[in-house]
């Protein structure tokens, strides 16, 4: 493990990446590698990006706001995802701040998207997160609620919905999860698949993942429980 060395992490983990996709005799284009900052300040993210990284995960609406505009300036061509649990009460700046917001699990938080895209003429690429070990106190919606959800955020709401993201049950192998969202998207037609992170990105890619969110094989372990 590279301790403390972000530049490094990043490395190992695009050649980890790399050879997963030759292994499973995918395109390594077919996958973006998400670079989870959360916790994480500026000056540990900076050489990341001056490594090459663009593709940002965060998971805290106020926590972007501080930390990425700045940066933002500096690298222009940034691409901001949104992976954490969001309040409806922050659709705005999460519309202001993020190019892809992960996840969409609820009607009251489809409806202010909605509104808010209406209002900003700014469009995040929506996923909508699957709770697919349908843990009660995870965020997504059941797997038997996908379809209905999906429908209600195309024709009631106007949204275009691009692909689902799921979190694995800490407990379980990841595989079956994956392959469950992985099958959910196909019957729907959904090309993006956001799935895997710092344990279990391998078997996630395996499975069909676009995105993969890691965070500590990057930037080392979160002094922070989330
Ligand atoms: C924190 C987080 C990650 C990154 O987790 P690591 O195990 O540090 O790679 C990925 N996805 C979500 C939703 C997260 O909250």
């Amino acid at each position: 493990m590279s301790e403390n060395n972000p530049v490094e992490g990043l490395q190992e983990v695009r050649e980890a990446i790399r050879r997963a996709a030759s292994d499973y005799e995918r395109a390594p284009s077919e996958i973006t590698l998400v670079a989870v900052s959360k916790t994480f300040p500026a000056e540990a993210i900076e050489p990341v990006l001056a490594a090459g990284q663009r593709v940002f995960g965060e998971n805290y609406v106020q926590e972007a706001k501080a930390k990425w505009p700045d940066l933002r300036s500096r690298f222009p061509d940034v691409e901001l995802h949104m992976i954490g649990p969001l309040q409806s009460n922050k659709a705005k700046e999460a519309v202001e701040l993020f190019d892809v917001i992960h996840t969409l699990d609820r009607s009251s938080l489809a409806e202010a998207l909605a509104k808010e895209i209406a209002k900003q003429g700014r469009a995040p690429r929506l996923l909508v997160q699957v709770n697919t070990g349908e843990e009660p106190q995870k965020g997504g919606v059941a797997p038997g609620e996908v379809d209905a959800f999906l429908e209600a955020c195309r024709t009631k709401y106007g949204l275009t919905i691009e692909g689902l993201m799921c979190i694995p049950p800490a407990e379980d192998p990841p595989s079956p999860h994956f392959a469950l969202l992985n099958t959910i998207a196909k019957k729907h037609g959904l090309k993006v698949l956001s799935m895997g992170m710092s344990a279990d990105f391998d078997e996630a890619i395996q499975l069909g993942a676009t995105h993969v969110r890691v965070g500590s094989a990057i930037f080392g372990a979160r002094s922070k429980k989330d």
